[in-house]
């Protein structure tokens, strides 16, 4: 069947953290943009407390990294309208120093000014996504904070309120993962893409899933055209635009530029996984902790490097199906009597996550076959960080009461670093500016681009990074219009 061929100022590849704050900003400022998402876009009157149903329409099927000894990684992201942001907890978070400070040291990553990038340089757009998506304290804990707080200061430490893009409506229903029912949690799919709709300007495809990406022979070198996707009917089509943002999350967009034929080393490699698990401790009374706002306080104690690397969120339990097919002890993973056992106390656990900077050992790579293969390679720093946090959050549970104490495996949510940026293309696939280093007018606008693991959630950087850029290319496309 012939191939429909359309033209667009921008084509944003995936409506995630990244895409849908690009596509939304580029969108306001008068460009034609085509948004092209392989998720459906279902809203907030769609989104039940239905676990299963919610996994099927809203996530990837959960992929797995083997580790030594026959454990595994499971890797999560949502796939839907607004990506990751309809299905996460939307804790929103500035990064530290310290996370910039290791940039440079990665990939050689400097400002316009030639000085090394810095939190300055994103402070503006980490505050314009703040202002927009009205991040605010949470301090409106409910007990089963308090109950571990007592143990994680009986341990000398302590718990304080996150910051959330979460409004004045929110239920604490405790159904984030499922997707906000009365729009309190903003993800993309309800803000900028919703409001881009709203004003007109962009032109949003569900199920629409792109294959590669156009590219053709220009004077200046090989450039971004457009791209070849399959439709929400099976139909393949090629849409043309000025240029293209790959956006379609840490583990996609490193595929999509190699199955669009992009060479570069740096692209896949360097994928950090902020290794998680859920630490559970059983109390004697009820908790309540699947019916609360999943995250409302953190533990900073150790979140430098040097301070041991990890950070803890309180107090969240997995939905019970993830919950009954995740526990394990110092035995391994509860099965028959204990697991029927230990399911039934569902109401009296509180958990812990605990969270590991990690120094970006994995990788994804396209197969000759097209099929993709994650590698994950921990190195003893990171198992030992990875230790720690377990030991200290069983520590902090158990000080707080807690008569026994089960956990998961490792969980990889908070992608990244898959096509980092920086100065130098034999470190890093992208420039500062997310333009890559071997193809003009393909950019990179998600979680791909971080250079190494942030020691907080990333969605928020992830957004101040699209903001950044969105702002460059809606100059740049004025400069330089589409007929050009
Ligand atoms: C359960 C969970 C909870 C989390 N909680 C938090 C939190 O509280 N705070 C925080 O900061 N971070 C959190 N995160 C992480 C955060 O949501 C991500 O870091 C962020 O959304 C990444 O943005 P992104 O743009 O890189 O990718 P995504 O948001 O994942 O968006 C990528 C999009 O691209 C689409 N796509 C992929 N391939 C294609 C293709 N070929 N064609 C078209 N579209 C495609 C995907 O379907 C997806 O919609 C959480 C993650 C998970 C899984």
């Amino acid at each position: 069947m012939a191939k429909t061929r359309e033209e667009f100022d921008v084509i944003v590849v995936g409506s995630g953290a990244g895409g849908g704050v690009v596509a939304g900003e580029l969108a306001q400022c008068g460009c034609r943009v085509l948004l092209l998402e392989a998720g459906r876009h279902l809203k907030s009157a769609d989104f039940r407390r239905w676990e299963a149903k919610a996994k099927h329409d809203l996530f990837w099927p959960t992929r797995f990294a083997p580790l030594p000894g026959g454990d595994a990684v499971a890797f999560l992201a949502g796939r839907c309208v607004g990506g990751t942001t309809t299905i996460n907890t939307k804790v929103a978070l500035r990064a530290h120093a310290q996370d910039f400070a290791k940039w440079r040291a990665a990939t050689g990553l400097t400002n316009e000014a030639g000085q090394a990038f810095s939190r300055a340089d994103l402070d503006s757009y980490y505050g314009r996504v703040e202002d927009l998506l009205g991040v605010r304290e949470r301090s409106d804990w409910e007990k089963c904070i308090y109950t571990v707080q007592a143990g994680f200061r009986a341990l000398g430490a302590d718990l304080e309120p996150v910051h959330s893009y979460t409004d004045a409506n929110c239920q604490r229903y405790g159904s984030c993962l499922q997707g906000c029912p009365n729009d309190a949690g903003k993800s993309t799919m309800n803000t900028y893409i919703a409001w881009a709709l709203e004003r007109g300007g962009l032109d949003l495809r569900a199920g629409a899933r792109v294959e590669r990406v156009l590219i053709e022979n220009a004077p200046g070198g090989p450039r971004a055209a457009g791209v070849e996707y399959v439709d929400a009917a099976g139909e393949r089509r090629v849409a043309r635009a000025h240029c293209v943002v790959a956006a379609a999350g840490a583990l996609a967009t490193p595929q999509l530029l190699r199955r669009s034929g992009l060479r570069n080393p740096a692209i896949g490699r360097h994928l950090g996984l902020h290794p998680a698990r859920l630490v559970y401790g059983l109390f004697d009374e009820p908790q309540d902790s699947h019916r609360v706002y999943p995250i409302s306080a953190h533990c900073l104690k150790f979140q430098r490097d040097e301070d041991g690397g990890f950070v803890m969120e309180a107090s969240t339990v997995m939905d019970p199906i993830a919950f009954a097919t995740t526990l394990r002890d110092e035995r391994g993973p509860l099965w028959g009597p204990r697991l029927v056992e230990a399911v039934r106390a569902y109401r009296r656990y509180c958990g812990v996550l605990a969270m590991v900077t990690d120094e970006n050992n994995a990788s994804v790579i396209v197969e000759a076959d097209g099929s993709e293969r994650l590698e994950v390679d921990l190195q003893p720093r990171e198992l030992g960080r990875i230790e720690a946090s377990l030991r200290f959050s069983s520590d902090a549970l158990r000080a707080a009461g807690a008569r026994t104490v089960y956990w998961t495996g490792l969980l990889a949510t908070h992608l990244q670093g898959s096509c980092r940026m920086g100065d130098d293309p034999a470190r890093s696939a992208v420039d500062r500016n997310g333009e890559t280093h071997e193809v003009k007018r393909l950019y990179v606008a998600d979680a791909s681009l971080i250079p190494c693991t942030l020691s907080v959630n990333p969605s928020l950087t992830v957004m101040a990074l699209a903001t950044r850029l969105a702002e460059r290319l809606a100059v740049a496309l004025m400069e330089e219009p589409l007929s050009a």
